[in-house]
């Protein structure tokens, strides 16, 4: 399996309860290699052209708000199918139907605060990692 990268950001309601380190362990027991990584306050309109894909969404200005309401860490991951390891190590979307052991079934509050957001295409991928990171922020 080639290897990729992969944007992860540990999100607001997980920054706020100190859970980056355990978030970060997960991610190394699974494999995954943690190349790139820095906090940042993302403003509303940062948070809103990071997710436009769902701007016709309901919940759309709830995850600009919550996403701009404190803190994240986004970090680019790397190792072997990274992007879907990553996807199987944080868990489905709703914290009630994620598999035991997962990031969201142990940290996630709800569907919204749900302490994680990773890539889920190669091609999503690239665009995430370069909408945070310069190629020269990448240590691999
Ligand atoms: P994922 O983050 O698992 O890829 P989606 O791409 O479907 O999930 O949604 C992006 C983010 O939008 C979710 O992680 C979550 O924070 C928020 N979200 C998704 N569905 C809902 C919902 N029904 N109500 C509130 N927020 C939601």
């Amino acid at each position: 399996m080639a290897v990729e990268r992969t944007l992860s950001i540990i999100k607001p309601d997980a920054t706020r309860r100190n859970l980056t380190g355990k978030i970060n362990a997960k991610f190394e027991e699974a494999g995954l290699r943690i190349v790139a990584q820095k906090r940042i306050q993302l403003t509303p309109a940062q948070a809103g052209e990071f997710y436009k894909v769902h701007a016709e969404r309901p919940f759309y200005g709830e995850l600009c708000e919550f996403m701009a309401s404190e803190p994240v860490v986004v970090q680019v991951l790397e190792g072997e199918g990274a992007i879907a390891k990553n996807r199987e190590v944080m868990g489905a979307t709703n914290p009630a139907d994620a598999a035991e052991g997962t990031i969201r079934a142990e940290f996630a509050e709800s569907v919204g605060e749900n302490s994680v957001h990773g890539s889920d295409a190669p091609e999503t991928a690239a665009e995430e990692i370069a909408y945070f990171f310069s190629g020269l922020e990448l240590v691999g």
